[in-house]
């Protein structure tokens, strides 16, 4: 595969799934026709990577598709000057996209070996405000706490209640929420001092937020995995 495929593939991408469908962010659908989504999977991946779907990256994951990628960035409304919490790093790739749309990201990831992977893709492609940390994203990351913008790329029940404590007044927490018949939805959650306006914004299907962390040892490659968001 050459060096111009890819690039194609990335114009492709860019104009049949996310202008085409809605994605209207300027600096978004700059950065994803930059970031080399590929490399994010591995050395031997092909354009296959840029088509309208997630893909697996092993231990029961996936990497988000495209369009979700960006719809999820957009609902985040970034600016530039943001401070940014992920949980959920899967691949690095949302992290990526997001490191060139705000000053610094912390994205939590709780299988350590996808944590390793995502560190070094996110250094092979240059992204250095971007800090990767094994554990369970659940409980945020109060060090570094409060954040301007969090984004869950995994699903529960109730988004984690330490969460909501570590967004800044007048920041933006979206993620996927299960509801009681089991669908999916993204939601958005605006803090206003001690009070938080609820957006539902549309469904989705994400894997779903487990809690604990699995080290080197525990985690198994497996083979197992579906197509959601
Ligand atoms: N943003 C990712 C999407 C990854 S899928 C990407 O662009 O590739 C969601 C990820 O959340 C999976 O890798 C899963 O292992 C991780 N995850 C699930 N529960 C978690 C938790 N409690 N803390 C941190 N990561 C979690």
């Amino acid at each position: 595969m050459r060096w111009t495929d890819y690039r194609l593939a990335r114009e492709r991408m860019v104009r049949e799934q996310l202008v085409a469908r809605g994605i209207r962010d300027r600096r978004v659908l700059r950065v994803m026709m930059r970031i080399p989504r590929h490399r994010f999977l591995g050395p031997d991946a092909g354009v296959e990577a840029y088509a309208d779907h997630s893909v697996p990256i092993g231990f029961r994951q996936t990497m988000s598709r495209p369009w979700m990628v960006a719809y999820l960035c957009e609902q985040l409304r970034l600016r530039g000057h943001e401070r940014v919490l992920e949980v959920g790093t899967g691949s690095g790739y949302q992290a990526a996209v997001l490191s060139m749309l705000c000053r610094e990201v912390f994205t939590i990831e709780r299988v350590a070996p996808l944590a390793e992977r995502a560190r070094r893709a996110l250094v092979d492609c240059i992204c250095p405000n971007v800090t990767v940390r094994v554990g369970d994203g659940a409980e945020g990351w109060p060090e570094h706490a409060p954040y301007d913008r969090i984004l869950l790329t995994a699903s529960s029940d109730r988004l984690p209640e330490g969460l909501l404590q570590q967004l800044a007044d007048g920041g933006v927490l979206v993620g996927p929420v299960r509801r009681g018949d089991g669908a999916q939805e993204v939601v958005r959650l605006v803090r206003d001092g001690s009070r938080v306006h609820v957006e539902r914004l549309g469904p989705c299907e994400f894997v779903p937020l487990q809690r604990g962390v699995l080290d080197d040892a525990s985690a198994r490659p497996d083979a197992a995995h579906g197509h959601g968001d």
